[in-house]
């Protein structure tokens, strides 16, 4: 491996070439990477292949972004929350992604689509995303849906008061406000059969649930890159949650779809959208597995006697949830409740309040429940 020019990003606001290898190859090394990952700052991961870091107005606070060069132009993977300051980072680097050929979105997630519908106007560019994204995007920004008033149902059933749930409910932001407008006419699917051509790579689609019903991850056929997506992502596990309309039980879905990224060779670098490109794609999925296995069997341990949803949050996550944390962390413990229930290692019922409670089964063990 030879030197590296610290630090790259000092180069300016520009487009940062390759300086792939040495990035750090072995799974949990904490070492600096050579490049210095900067918001608006392209930073090329692989020949032609460059991670543009946008903000994100949340706890976790960025998305990565990939575009990808083509002999004349780009192709875009995901786009970034619809904010101004996403959209000036665009109008940025705007002349030097230009032609934007295509516009590749993962899943329906407003840091992923949020800008898609912008994006395709303001560079005349189609859409490609999976039949299954699409149709929730489409159901998340119906104008005559109200999907967050849809939450509070569910989050009686499992436990959370009326008045904490109506005030949770009051501060989220609609989808609408963090995705612009994508007409239809922009958007062709992705077939799950057909490896896509981008630049000079072929890439094959994976398409994953749990996260997101049809989420895409790309595979480029020589197996070094993986685009993950929010499907398998380093430091952090993917939320697996359950929503009214949604998988009841996406953890199962989600184990299921692990099984690709397991048999994935040692040297893929993961590009994910959040966090640090890592080498060692089945290692981290083994690695998400035994978190959610650890997970189960704390679950289960905690329901020795009748138990709601909420009740189990400390025992899932060990410290209190933030307000802002609150629907993706019921989501997720109800998600590792049916989960468990599925496996028959837990009997569920309503108790007197109509909330659902769970309890362990008289003859389960926890090993019948373990994904691994
Ligand atoms: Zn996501």
């Amino acid at each position: 491996m030879g030197a590296v020019q610290p630090p790259v990003a000092a180069q300016g606001r520009s487009f940062i070439p390759a300086q792939f290898w040495p990035w750090p190859r072995a799974l949990g090394d904490t070492r600096d990477s050579p490049v210095r990952i900067e918001v608006g700052v392209p930073v090329e991961m692989a020949e032609d292949v460059f991670l543009l870091r946008l903000p994100l107005p949340f706890a976790l606070n960025h998305i990565n972004v990939y575009l990808i060069r083509e002999d004349e132009g780009w192709v875009l993977v995901d786009c970034g929350v619809d904010t101004a300051e996403s959209r000036a980072i665009w109008e940025r680097i705007a002349s030097r992604i230009s032609p934007l050929n295509r516009i590749i979105v993962t899943h329906h997630h407003p840091d992923h689509i949020g800008l898609a519908g912008w994006l395709a106007e303001r560079f005349d560019a189609p859409v490609s995303m999976t039949a299954g994204e699409y149709a929730v995007a489409g159901r998340y920004s119906d104008p005559d849906r109200d999907i967050i008033a849809e939450r509070f149902p569910l989050w009686l059933e499992h436990g959370l008061s009326k008045e904490r749930s109506t005030a949770l409910l009051a501060h989220m932001p609609r989808y609408d406000e963090q995705v612009s407008h994508l007409s239809a006419d922009r958007v062709g699917f992705i077939d799950p059969q057909q490896p896509v051509r981008i630049g000079q790579r072929l890439w094959q689609p994976i398409i994953g649930q749990g996260h997101a019903p049809d989420h895409l991850s790309l595979l480029d056929e020589s197996g070094a890159l993986l685009i993950g997506g929010d499907q398998v992502l380093p430091t952090i596990t993917p939320n697996i949650a359950v929503w009214p309309g949604g998988d009841q039980n996406p953890l199962e879905s989600y184990f299921r779809s692990l099984d690709r990224f397991l048999g994935m060779p040692a040297d893929t670098l993961l590009l994910p959208s959040h966090r640090q490109p890592l080498y060692g794609v089945a290692a981290r999925a083994r690695q998400i597995l035994a978190h959610h296995d650890d997970r189960l069997r704390a679950l289960w341990e905690a329901c020795a006697d009748w138990t709601n949803a909420c009740e189990l949050l400390p025992a899932l996550f060990g410290r209190p949830l933030r307000d802002a944390e609150m629907g993706f962390g019921l989501g997720e413990a109800i998600a590792h409740l049916n989960y468990l229930e599925g496996r028959g290692c837990l009997v569920s019922d309503l108790d007197g309040n109509g909330v659902r409670v769970f309890r362990r089964c008289a003859i389960s063990t926890i090993d019948q429940g373990s994904p691994s």
